[in-house]
């Protein structure tokens, strides 16, 4: 209501006021209406808002709700994963759990950066295994030029045919000849030969010869590089067909290869260079050209580059006397000199294909840094640490070593065995430190009245020389220990590499095979038999354990495996052994995931009349007895291995088909190796669990666990066990069977 204004005449009305009244009203009613209409407005929005804030709740609640029960449902998935629930385990194996999952099991990726050299490593791995915790500071070998590059990494159209022949083509190259004791054909059971890892028996041996063949003999090694034409051209062409007549190589793509390689090592390689600017000064066949062995100290030429230069030779020499480990190439004569391992161009001389530039290897007096502030210390570099830098794969940086398969290969073993060397030769000068004469076999010998002379000469390895026979002696003592103590194993586990593993495949380069990669394989094996060992003996899924022992060998094909014998605190009951043991394959409606597994990695063969040429076949009999008998329950004899039960399909066991040679054949459950279904799911490979319930199979066993990868074991342990090795020295440099596990520290 309008305010009275004072002293007006209320009682007067005229036309005017009156309109003006209406107006008035009209717009007091406009504005009620308004008034309505926003209320109901306000209203509406409200009852909106309203019912948007339920529907919000409504779906707060429905995500919480779908959590929790995801949560739950997860819960419910990793039962078995909450701590102390490990704890027999194997026992009440259920299909439906993600064992393979928890973060105990599983080895982690690649993924840790090394902060001194780059260098990745699994989580588990130790720190100083790829620079000694950055007191190892190593030059990086260069990416070589095209068309080397390329054919190593693949962009080349020739690679394929260079990276499957490439031991051939770097012995096209090589200087020196290589050389071993034996080296060894992968002969199989059934007497095939096949052709994966490289391996020797004995010493290696790098030789070289002179300058220039002697008159009337056809140029070798070094000397092809000195062959000569009447113009350049023709000179290449020499060289080309004597490098392909002599390996056989006969397609015009293997000439292309060895033609442009001829050309980029003239090009590159500093060691060519020294021998061709020094020629010309060597005046007779008896002069030669010397290569200091060791690099020239650091301090003289720092940071310089680590090929040799013609600073480093020795000098242009007449005569006979040299220092030992010199290289002495004389211009010309018959004779072939041995290069010592830890000449600092032995690797460079052998591998140009891989030393391209001539690069420096291990020399003796390579001295290690300090992590901080990069001076050297007056600790030497040894041999093992300087090529477990080498076989690093570091972040951002190619590995030309790890890219070329079989090269690297014979590589790795090469080099393996300098380091077993540089071991021995410290043994061999640390006797006194060593106390020989304290070694209880020595003095029971010499008690026993036995040949003294034959004892004085050796060379004692101390049991701490992994792979010595003293060292598998002690390991056969603890079984022995173990086996008195606590009677028969209870369990005995074949573990077996998978190449097929994710960890491994993920690692592969373009084109490779995980037997172009020992490195890899390696690592991942000895990653995942870890974390076996501990789901073993420390979340005991087959319950506490009272004792363990292992020992890793390596497979014909390459893959590493391991035996492992178990004592438990609980002996395993025969009632047990089937819900812990299976030899059957499983039904893949309720558990596809081990039907897979069992189908790949524990089928046996098929050999036999279905496949003669399997390599288990020796005299027209499976070596290993498959296929077994079909059996409706499993028997646990007195004396052997239990007999597993093996349903056949009229009983209810599975079948599957499987293709070899292009024939589908039936695999039923009589080809089943035995096997742990808990272990098997969890770590997905060749996993053999036999119960061990017999006495007999101990010794077996022991043999088995122990014999390692050298023969003087299986004597010392089948005749006298206190029968002193003999020339233990011997012994050890047959132990190649390992490329490169002692190389990255694992023992
Ligand atoms: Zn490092
Ligand atoms: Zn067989």
């Amino acid at each position: 209501m309008p305010k009275r204004r004072k002293g007006a005449n209320l009682s007067r009305r005229t036309t005017n006021s009156t309109v003006m009244r209406d107006i008035r009203a009209r717009i007091q009613q406009n504005n009620t209406d308004v008034r309505a209409s926003m209320a109901q407005l306000r209203e509406a929005r409200d009852e909106r808002n309203q019912q948007r804030q339920l529907e919000r709740r409504e779906t707060r609640r429905f995500i919480v709700n779908r959590r929790r029960g995801i949560d739950q449902q997860r819960q419910q998935l990793l039962r078995a994963f909450t701590s102390d629930s490990f704890l027999r385990l194997a026992f009440q194996y259920e299909p439906d759990v993600e064992y393979y999952a928890h973060s105990k099991v599983v080895i982690g990726s690649l993924d840790k950066e090394c902060p001194h050299c780059h260098a990745l490593k699994f989580k588990n791995e130790p720190v100083g295994m790829c620079c000694s915790s950055g007191k190892v500071q190593l030059t990086e070998i260069e990416t070589p030029p095209e068309p080397l590059h390329g054919l190593l990494i693949g962009t080349d159209p020739d690679s394929s045919l260079f990276l499957k022949s490439i031991r051939t083509f770097n012995s096209c190259f090589q200087m020196t000849s290589f050389g071993a004791t034996e080296i060894v054909n992968n002969i199989a059971a059934n007497g095939q030969q096949f052709n994966s890892t490289f391996k020797i028996k004995g010493q290696i041996y790098h030789k070289v010869g002179s300058l220039l063949p002697m008159p009337n003999e056809s140029h070798k090694f070094l000397q092809i590089y000195f062959m000569g034409g009447e113009d350049s051209e023709r000179a290449l062409a020499n060289r080309v067909d004597a490098r392909c007549d002599y390996h056989n190589l006969n397609s015009p793509f293997a000439r292309r290869i060895v033609t442009h390689l001829d050309a980029l090592l003239n090009e590159n390689n500093e060691l060519l260079k020294l021998f061709k600017s020094h020629m010309h000064k060597l005046q007779s066949d008896n002069h030669a050209i010397v290569i200091n062995p060791d690099r020239t100290p650091a301090g003289e030429h720092v940071r310089r580059f680590n090929a040799p230069v013609v600073d480093d030779v020795a000098g242009i020499m007449v005569g006979d006397r040299t220092a030992t480990r010199q290289i002495v190439i004389r211009r010309r004569n018959n004779n072939l000199q041995f290069i010592s391992d830890t000449h600092r161009s032995y690797d460079a001389l052998q591998y140009p294909l891989i030393f391209w530039k001539g690069q420096d290897g291990y020399c003796v007096n390579i001295k290690q840094r300090d992590p901080v502030t990069g001076a050297e210390t007056n600790k030497n570099v040894s041999s093992k640490d300087f090529y477990s830098y080498r076989l690093m794969i570091r972040s951002g940086r190619d590995n030309i070593i790890l890219r070329c398969r079989e090269l690297s290969q014979q590589f790795m073993v090469d080099m393996y065995v300098k380091i077993e060397s540089e071991r021995l030769r410290y043994l061999r000068y640390n006797q006194q430190k060593l106390r020989p004469e304290e070694y209880i076999h020595l003095r029971d010998a010499i008690a026993k009245n036995a040949d003294t002379a034959e004892i004085g000469n050796s060379v004692i390895l101390p049991s701490s020389y992994v792979g010595s026979p003293r060292h598998m002696q002690e390991y056969i003592q603890d079984a022995m220990t173990f086996v008195r103590e606590y009677g028969r194993p209870c369990l005995f586990i074949t573990f077996t590499c998978n190449p097929k593993w994710q960890e491994i495949t993920s690692l592969l380069l373009p084109g490779q095979n995980a037997i172009h990669r020992h490195d890899i394989t390696e690592r991942v094996f000895k990653q995942k038999l870890k974390s076996l060992i501990s789901f073993i003996t420390k979340l005991h899924v087959f319950g506490p354990t009272r004792c363990w022992m292992y020992s890793v060998e390596w497979q014909k094909r390459g893959l590493p495996h391991a035996h492992i014998l178990i004592w438990f605190v609980d002996k395993i009951r025969a009632e047990d052994i089937d819900s812990l043991i299976s030899a059957e394959i499983p039904d893949p409606s309720t558990d596809q995931l081990l039907f897979d597994i069992v189908t790949t990695n524990m089928i046996h063969g098929p050999c036999g009349i279905l496949n003669r040429s399997s390599p288990c076949m020796v005299d027209r009999k499976c070596t290993k007895r498959f296929p077994k008998d079909f059996i409706n329950d499993t028997v646990t004899h007195i004396d052997g291995y239990p007999i597993y039960r093996r349903r056949s399909t009229e009983n209810g066991g599975q079948s599957f088909i499987k293709t070899i040679s292009n024939a589908d054949i039936d695999i039923d459950n009589r080809w089943v190796v035995p096997h742990s279904p808990l272990l098997s799911k969890t770590f997905n490979a060749h996993i053999n669990v036999e119960s061990c319930s017999s006495v007999k199979s101990i010794k077996y066993i022991c043999k088995y666990v122990n014999k390692g990868s050298d023969m003087a074991v299986f004597r010392i342990e089948n005749t006298n066990v206190n029968a002193p090795p003999l020339n233990e020295n011997d012994e050890m440099a047959n132990d190649d069977d390992r490329p490169n596990w002692p190389v990255y520290q694992f023992q």
